[in-house]
Protein backbone atom coordinates (compact mmCIF):
# COMPACT_ATOMS: atom_id res chain seq x y z
CA UNK A 1 0.00 0.00 0.00
CA UNK A 2 1.14 3.47 -0.87
CA UNK A 3 0.18 6.33 1.38
CA UNK A 4 -0.92 9.15 -1.05
CA UNK A 5 -1.41 12.71 -0.23
CA UNK A 6 -2.89 15.83 -2.87
CA UNK A 7 -3.29 19.16 -1.90
CA UNK A 8 -5.47 20.23 -4.13
CA UNK A 9 -5.33 23.54 -5.82
CA UNK A 10 -8.48 25.03 -4.50
CA UNK A 11 -6.66 24.32 -0.92
CA UNK A 12 -8.08 20.71 -0.07
CA UNK A 13 -5.80 18.30 0.85
CA UNK A 14 -6.93 14.67 1.35
CA UNK A 15 -4.91 11.57 1.23
CA UNK A 16 -5.60 7.63 1.13
CA UNK A 17 -3.58 4.69 0.89
CA UNK A 18 -4.03 2.68 -2.78
CA UNK A 19 -2.36 -0.59 -4.27
CA UNK A 20 -1.28 0.69 -7.57
CA UNK A 21 -2.19 -1.62 -10.77
CA UNK A 22 0.67 -1.42 -13.22
CA UNK A 23 2.05 1.21 -11.32
CA UNK A 24 -0.83 3.41 -10.99
CA UNK A 25 -4.14 4.37 -10.28
CA UNK A 26 -6.97 1.58 -9.98
CA UNK A 27 -9.19 3.69 -10.64
CA UNK A 28 -9.61 8.03 -10.86
CA UNK A 29 -9.90 9.81 -7.65
CA UNK A 30 -11.24 13.52 -7.13
CA UNK A 31 -11.06 16.09 -5.02
CA UNK A 32 -14.01 15.52 -2.45
CA UNK A 33 -14.15 19.70 -2.03
CA UNK A 34 -13.94 20.91 -5.72
CA UNK A 35 -14.66 17.50 -7.83
CA UNK A 36 -11.41 18.25 -9.47
CA UNK A 37 -9.32 14.95 -10.91
CA UNK A 38 -6.91 13.86 -9.10
CA UNK A 39 -5.41 10.76 -10.49
CA UNK A 40 -2.97 12.27 -12.81
CA UNK A 41 -1.17 13.41 -9.50
CA UNK A 42 -1.92 10.40 -7.53
CA UNK A 43 0.09 8.62 -10.51
CA UNK A 44 3.29 10.95 -9.96
CA UNK A 45 3.16 10.39 -5.90
CA UNK A 46 2.75 6.48 -7.24
CA UNK A 47 5.70 6.65 -9.39
CA UNK A 48 7.84 8.32 -7.30
CA UNK A 49 7.44 6.11 -4.45
CA UNK A 50 7.63 2.58 -6.55
CA UNK A 51 10.87 4.63 -8.22
CA UNK A 52 12.01 6.03 -4.93
CA UNK A 53 12.85 9.39 -6.17
CA UNK A 54 12.65 12.40 -3.60
CA UNK A 55 12.41 15.09 -6.74
CA UNK A 56 9.35 16.69 -5.99
CA UNK A 57 6.55 16.23 -8.76
CA UNK A 58 5.03 18.45 -9.85
CA UNK A 59 8.32 20.74 -10.27
CA UNK A 60 8.60 23.37 -7.76
CA UNK A 61 7.67 26.68 -9.84
CA UNK A 62 3.69 24.80 -10.61
CA UNK A 63 3.78 24.01 -6.99
CA UNK A 64 4.24 27.51 -5.79
CA UNK A 65 1.63 28.41 -8.41
CA UNK A 66 -0.60 26.56 -6.43
CA UNK A 67 -0.12 26.69 -3.41
CA UNK A 68 -0.31 30.97 -4.07
CA UNK A 69 -4.30 30.32 -5.24
CA UNK A 70 -6.73 31.10 -2.35
CA UNK A 71 -9.52 29.05 -2.46
CA UNK A 72 -11.97 31.75 -3.63
CA UNK A 73 -9.99 33.23 -6.32
CA UNK A 74 -12.43 34.56 -8.83
CA UNK A 75 -13.18 32.13 -11.99
CA UNK A 76 -11.35 34.41 -14.32
CA UNK A 77 -7.99 34.17 -11.59
CA UNK A 78 -8.61 30.48 -11.83
CA UNK A 79 -8.65 30.59 -15.36
CA UNK A 80 -5.78 32.70 -15.91
CA UNK A 81 -3.83 30.42 -13.17
CA UNK A 82 -4.52 27.17 -14.79
CA UNK A 83 -3.36 28.56 -18.47
CA UNK A 84 0.10 29.48 -16.62
CA UNK A 85 0.45 26.34 -15.17
CA UNK A 86 0.01 24.62 -18.50
CA UNK A 87 2.38 27.02 -19.93
CA UNK A 88 4.67 26.13 -17.48
CA UNK A 89 4.15 22.36 -17.96
CA UNK A 90 4.56 23.02 -21.68
CA UNK A 91 8.21 24.84 -21.35
CA UNK A 92 9.33 22.29 -19.19
CA UNK A 93 8.47 19.34 -21.80
CA UNK A 94 10.13 21.45 -24.21
CA UNK A 95 13.20 22.16 -22.34
CA UNK A 96 13.65 18.57 -21.60
CA UNK A 97 12.68 17.57 -25.39
CA UNK A 98 15.44 20.11 -26.39
CA UNK A 99 18.00 18.45 -24.02
CA UNK A 100 17.23 14.92 -25.06
CA UNK A 101 17.78 16.48 -28.92
CA UNK A 102 20.37 18.12 -28.08
CA UNK A 103 22.34 14.95 -26.24
CA UNK A 104 21.51 12.78 -29.60
CA UNK A 105 22.82 15.33 -32.09
CA UNK A 106 25.97 15.27 -29.66
CA UNK A 107 26.37 11.63 -29.74
CA UNK A 108 26.01 11.44 -33.54
CA UNK A 109 28.72 14.17 -33.82
CA UNK A 110 31.05 12.22 -31.72
CA UNK A 111 29.62 9.30 -34.17
CA UNK A 112 30.42 11.49 -37.53
CA UNK A 113 34.07 12.67 -36.13
CA UNK A 114 35.15 9.59 -35.46
CA UNK A 115 33.86 7.56 -38.74
CA UNK A 116 35.31 10.72 -40.77
CA UNK A 117 38.57 10.09 -39.92
CA UNK A 118 38.37 6.24 -40.31
CA UNK A 119 39.30 5.89 -36.76
CA UNK A 120 40.90 1.91 -35.83
CA UNK A 121 38.27 0.37 -33.60
CA UNK A 122 39.95 0.10 -30.66
CA UNK A 123 40.51 4.09 -30.56
CA UNK A 124 36.86 4.69 -31.29
CA UNK A 125 35.75 2.50 -28.33
CA UNK A 126 38.25 4.39 -26.38
CA UNK A 127 36.88 7.19 -27.56
CA UNK A 128 33.67 6.65 -26.40
CA UNK A 129 34.86 5.43 -22.82
CA UNK A 130 36.37 8.70 -22.58
CA UNK A 131 33.50 10.49 -23.16
CA UNK A 132 31.46 8.54 -20.44
CA UNK A 133 34.04 8.92 -17.78
CA UNK A 134 34.07 12.91 -18.50
CA UNK A 135 30.34 12.97 -18.09
CA UNK A 136 30.37 11.06 -15.43
CA UNK A 137 33.14 13.45 -13.82
CA UNK A 138 30.57 16.20 -14.84
CA UNK A 139 27.70 14.12 -12.79
CA UNK A 140 29.55 14.42 -10.12
CA UNK A 141 29.16 18.54 -10.21
CA UNK A 142 25.95 19.20 -11.39
CA UNK A 143 23.08 20.75 -10.20
CA UNK A 144 19.87 18.19 -9.52
CA UNK A 145 18.23 19.38 -12.79
CA UNK A 146 21.07 19.04 -15.17
CA UNK A 147 21.57 15.53 -13.34
CA UNK A 148 18.79 13.57 -15.60
CA UNK A 149 20.26 14.73 -18.52
CA UNK A 150 23.61 14.07 -17.69
CA UNK A 151 22.74 10.40 -17.07
CA UNK A 152 20.80 10.47 -20.15
CA UNK A 153 23.90 11.71 -22.02
CA UNK A 154 25.87 8.86 -20.46
CA UNK A 155 23.22 5.95 -21.39
CA UNK A 156 22.79 7.25 -25.22
CA UNK A 157 26.76 6.87 -25.21
CA UNK A 158 26.92 3.23 -23.41
CA UNK A 159 24.36 1.57 -26.11
CA UNK A 160 26.58 3.33 -28.43
CA UNK A 161 29.53 1.73 -27.26
CA UNK A 162 28.00 -1.50 -27.27
CA UNK A 163 26.92 -1.23 -30.54
CA UNK A 164 30.36 -0.75 -31.57
CA UNK A 165 31.48 -3.76 -29.49
CA UNK A 166 29.20 -6.03 -31.41
CA UNK A 167 30.66 -4.69 -34.44
CA UNK A 168 33.94 -5.57 -33.13
CA UNK A 169 32.90 -9.19 -32.10
CA UNK A 170 31.79 -9.94 -35.99
CA UNK A 171 34.77 -8.35 -37.73
ZN1 LIG B 1 -10.28 20.74 -4.78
Amino acid sequence: MIPVKIFCACGQKYSFEVQPEAGQMPVSISCPVCQRDGTTEANQIIARALNGKTQPLPPPRVNSLLNAAQPNLEPHLVAALKDAIVQELALQRRELLAGQQAAAAELSDLARRLEAVQTPMLERLRAYEQRILELEQELGAQTKENRELLKLKIEMIRSQLAVERRRVDFN
